[in-house]
């Protein structure tokens, strides 16, 4: 335990209040003393904080050079005295503050903010921190007081206007300080490479707790709360208010996880306000610098957005920003802002593969297979793009601009005489969404050329398995319209042979991958053979994707299955160039050989 220091004497200085005097001392007097001094009087000697020794009434026993410098007082001066009586001040005297003030009464610590004058006789806001040292006895034996400058940050003008930066009900720094706070903070820890955190801490439920209990002690409640994290903070940390309930820590010391452990303890430690005992909790949003080295309104924001994270993870936790999965997201979202402005400015197109029956040479239907004609990048396949708006709600936007673009081409090739239906791919979100079959209605009614046996959907076999009663309902209702179901890359899905039993598929399509290599490897041989067999089995048409040769062709009508699609064929092509396919196909002496097979 400390006791209070008696320095050396030649460091009392002449009496000279209200100017400036600095704590003078010959180089070779510093350097004896500061050999001489015990660790705890360097401290004292050395520090850049203003501490003051009082006497267990309180009345000043000594006071450090920091002291002299910043109020222009002399050891002399303020000997014997209070430190109200030499003007430190508290803020306000109203009730609120009383009520802290009582809750200080029973602490061996605290921390406030204090108007204090200082050498030019104008009064400065300052952070008093009063630590009250006890003896063995457990009686009050001295006081050590360390007065903080805040008018030093970011500049003398700051306490011309008190209203400006500094919150009214509180007393603590408010957003407009915090903001510059943060700035120099910035500088600070960018010069002496030192860490900084940011943590945003929002009051849990504080709403429902103002309203039970009225906005007047709401009022106390909030004073009494931020008086206690004050309490936590050392040296220059900052608390500031910047909202009702919200409240913004800069700490300037290595801070980990144990740091937040004990914030949130303390925080849930009942609060005695007017004899009722309130229960808080915290959320806390924790943001590093350097390592998240962005602007400090970014900074702010990061320590918000793991804050709500905090609050989504149940609250009364902490939870730190990840710059990089920030990064990751931000790139993502930049992504989808773009994929949104592609769709509305027509970047996006289908391209059309058609399906032929090989035995008769017919040419069934055609797959509608989406682009991005992208003006940098060229024609993007889905492969490239797709995956940006993965569990997003432009899947479903992208699903309905394909039909309705498919329902415009069939209205085209019907004009001129091409009568083919268009298998228009499904993500599994899509068909999940709860009205997808009143939209496609809808869809189909502003096309009422189209006769919706024309469409044809096609979804992955995993997306029936997500849920399969959704994904069934829905799919009757689409069949109720006339619209049919075929499902895409089977075999790579797992769907059992209940699930297949029980889907209303018009169409199995055969995943490309199994058919590629069936000639080679006999366990796609095998794959193949048994979903031909099962498709059989279940009276569904089957068609092989990923046709590339004809000897893939006539394996495949050998096993039985006789539609297929794939580059041996044609490849995915503009619809504008299929009437010309359409008429060159039957030409095709090649697979026109199998139709004799
Ligand atoms: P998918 O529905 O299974 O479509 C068949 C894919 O195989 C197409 O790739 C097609 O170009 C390619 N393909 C066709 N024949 C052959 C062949 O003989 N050999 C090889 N190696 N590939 C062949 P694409 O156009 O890149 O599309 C990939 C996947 O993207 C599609 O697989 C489908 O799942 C998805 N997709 C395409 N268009 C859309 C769309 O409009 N909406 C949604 N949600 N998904 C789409
Ligand atoms: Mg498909
Ligand atoms: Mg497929």
């Amino acid at each position: 335990m400390c006791t209070p220091l008696n320095l050396p004497k030649e460091q009392s200085l002449p009496q000279q209040a209200m100017q400036v005097v600095p704590f003078q001392r010959s180089a070779a007097a510093m350097a004896l003393v500061s050999a001489q001094l015990a660790p705890a009087e360097a401290v004292f000697c050395h520090a850049n904080e203003a501490i003051i020794i009082t006497d267990a009434d309180n009345c000043v026993v000594d006071v450090n050079p920091a002291f002299c410098e910043l109020t222009g007082l002399t050891l002399e001066a303020v000997r014997g005295k209070t430190p109200e009586a030499f003007s430190v001040l508290p803020l306000d005297d109203d009730r609120t503050t009383r009520l802290m003030r009582d809750e200080i009464q029973l602490r061996d610590r605290s921390k406030s903010q204090v108007s204090y004058r200082s050498h030019d006789g104008k009064f400065y806001p300052g952070m008093m921190s009063i630590h009250r040292v006890r003896n063995e006895l457990g009686r009050v034996d001295h006081h050590v007081i360390v007065l903080s400058d805040l008018s030093t940050i970011p500049s003398h003008a700051r306490h011309l206007n008190r209203e400006v930066y500094f919150d009214a009900l509180t007393g603590l720094p408010n957003l407009q300080l915090l903001t510059q706070l943060i700035q120099e903070s910035i500088q600070h820890a960018e010069t002496k490479q030192l860490p900084l955190a940011i943590c945003a801490l929002d009051i849990d439920y504080f709403q429902a707790i103002n309203e039970r209990l009225g906005p007047h002690i709401g009022d106390i409640l909030l004073s009494t709360f931020a008086q206690r994290i004050s309490h936590l903070l050392f040296g220059d940390d900052v608390l500031a208010r910047v909202g009702g309930d919200e409240f913004v820590l800069l700490l300037h010391h290595g801070v980990d996880e144990g740091f937040f452990e004990k914030l949130l303890v303390s925080i849930r430690q009942p609060l005695v306000i007017d004899g009722q005992s309130i229960h808080l909790t915290a959320s806390l949003g924790v943001t590093h610098y350097p390592s998240d080295h962005v602007q400090g309104d970014v900074l702010l924001r990061h320590a918000n957005q793991a804050m709500y994270r905090a609050k989504q993870r149940g609250r009364n936790t902490y939870h730190f920003f990840d710059p990089t999965q920030d990064r990751l997201l931000q790139v993502r979202h930049e992504q989808r802002q773009r994929f949104m402005d592609a769709l509305d400015h027509g970047e996006l197109r289908l391209f059309y593969q058609p399906q032929v029956n090989m035995r008769s040479g017919k040419v069934v239907g055609v797959e509608a297979l989406i682009r991005w004609q992208h003006p940098d990048e060229g024609l993007l396949s889905p492969g490239q793009f797709l995956s940006i708006i993965d569990a997003t709600p432009l899947e479903v936007d992208l699903g309905e601009w394909v039909i309705k673009q498919a329902l415009q081409q069939l209205v085209e090739w019907q004009t001129i005489g091409i009568t083919l239906p268009v298998n228009v791919n499904i993500s599994p979100a899509h068909l999940l969404v709860k009205d997808f079959s009143q939209r496609l209605a809808e869809l189909l009614a502003g096309y009422p050329r189209v006769a919706p046996e024309m469409l044809k959907l096609e979804v992955l076999e995993s997306a029936a398995m997500h849920d399969v009663e959704a994904a069934l309902k829905n799919m009757a209702r689409c069949q109720a319209l006339g619209v049919g179901f075929a499902i895409d890359d089977f075999g790579t899905g797992f769907s059992s042979l209940t699930h297949l039993r029980q889907l209303p598929v018009n169409l199995i399509k055969i995943d490309q991958s199994f058919v590629r290599d069936m000639l080679s490897d006999q366990d796609d041989m095998a794959i193949v053979e048994s979903v031909i067999y099962m498709a059989n089995r279940f009276k569904r048409s089957m068609l092989a994707e990923g046709v590339e040769t004809l000897d893939h062709a006539k394996a495949l009508m050998e096993l039985g299955c006789e539609l297929a699609q794939g580059y041996g064929i044609a490849r995915p092509m503009p619809a504008e160039e299929l009437p010309a396919w359409l008429v060159q196909w039957p030409e095709r002496s090649d697979w026109r050989l199998l139709t004799a097979l």
